[in-house]
């Protein structure tokens, strides 16, 4: 008999092709905003503006200084722009999202977000700032934006790389979801069909990036991942990617990328139960196979080492991987067992299960 224990997350969340321009109005008025600050990068202002339309004179300031991973000083100008208003509306990536999460964090204010890639931050409690190189995350309620509006239109003029690596991240959160600390079978339902959504707009991606139901499948899966992940937390793989970007300025998504099917190729022979819900979302009968072959067919580097990192780094990055490597991972996490998964992962070599 299944014990757990879920924390289900609020949020409310519309989707659907176009309703960023049909539905964002309503959204913003059943929240009784009266004085916005609109969150938007440089890239996205004219697309904000855009979708702000219909309530311009609602918007009372604009903050365009997004940077990625949220430097505090970036956090703090935003913050400043946030005086007097009463709603926060972010239209963007993680960055953004995020951006709107620091703001949310220290004023309590709502948001509503609009994201433009697969990060899957707008479902999440979760924030993140960065004082020098030095990140630092948290949780809080405060800042789950209260509505989602989600228009997978909006996500076509991702160009096809960060396209892949976006979504490739999205799996990522779902792959892990099977076995990180909060699992309980409502998170691993969600991580299946997000598997599933991911897998078929990735595939479709790859024919044509123009493809508007893969990117529909692609966002979708992304909203799944990121609830997933939201529930769930984040395990081994997380924590192997966390230790190598930092210590070798690895780019984030394309080593999340490579990493994954070593990570499931290891703990598959003790989660059989998730390796057999995996490959059926993957539609492959060997998940860490299909897992491969889809990087594979999307042109993610076939190892580390294409990444500029060479095997040495592998081993001087051994014991602070083991230092954080989660207690109830499925395989257990023992030094030997670690190099071997370091190593094919850097060589790139085929991964089979159970073979680190
Ligand atoms: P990003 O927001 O930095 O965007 C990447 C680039 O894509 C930017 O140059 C942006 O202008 C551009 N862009 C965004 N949407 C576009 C579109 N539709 N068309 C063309 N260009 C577009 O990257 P990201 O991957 O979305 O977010 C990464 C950040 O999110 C990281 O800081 C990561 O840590 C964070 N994150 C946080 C959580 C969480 O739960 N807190 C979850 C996932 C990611």
């Amino acid at each position: 008999m299944t014990t757990f224990t879920y924390d289900a997350l609020p949020g409310r969340v519309v989707f659907g092709p176009g309703v960023a321009s049909t539905r964002l109005a309503a959204e913003v008025d059943a929240l009784g905003a009266e004085r916005i600050l609109l969150i938007a990068g440089v890239s996205e202002q004219s697309l904000a503006k855009e979708l702000c339309a219909p309530f311009a004179d609602r918007i009372a300031a604009t903050f365009s200084g997004v940077r990625p991973h949220v430097p505090v000083e970036v956090a703090e100008s935003a913050r400043e722009a946030a005086a007097g208003a009463d709603l926060i509306l972010c239209v963007g990536g993680g960055s953004t999202t995020g951006t709107a999460k620091a703001v949310a964090l220290t004023t309590g204010l709502p948001i509503v977000a609009v994201p433009t890639t697969y990060a899957g931050s707008e479902v999440t409690p979760v924030w993140g700032l960065t004082q020098g190189s030095r990140k630092t995350t948290g949780t809080d309620p405060l800042v789950l934006p209260r509505t989602v509006v989600y228009d997978p239109d909006l996500t076509l003029t991702l160009p096809t790389a960060l396209s892949v690596v976006s979504g490739l991240n999205a799996m990522a959160h779902c792959v892990e979801a099977f076995w990180a600390p909060r699992r309980n079978p409502v998170s691993s339902a969600v991580a299946a069909d997000g598997i599933r959504y991911l897998a078929s707009g990735l595939s479709a991606l790859a024919v044509d990036p123009e493809d508007g139901a893969a990117r529909a499948d692609l966002l979708l899966g992304a909203y799944l991942a990121g609830s997933a992940f939201a529930v769930a937390g984040s395990g081994l793989h997380h924590k192997i990617c966390h230790v190598l970007g930092g210590a070798f300025d690895l780019p984030h998504a394309e080593t999340h990328s490579i990493v994954l099917p070593y990570v499931l190729a290891y703990n598959a022979p003790n989660a059989p139960e998730a390796s057999a819900r995996i490959a059926s979302a993957l539609g492959h009968d060997d998940p860490v196979l299909g897992l491969h072959e889809l990087g594979h067919k999307l042109g993610v580097p076939a190892g580390l080492r294409e990444l500029g990192l060479r095997e040495r780094d592998t081993d001087a990055v051994l014991d602070d991987i083991l230092a954080l490597a989660p207690a109830d991972n499925p395989s257990p996490v023992t030094p030997d067992g670690l190099r071997a998964l370091l190593h094919a992962a850097w060589a790139g070599t085929p991964p089979t299960e159970g073979d680190s």
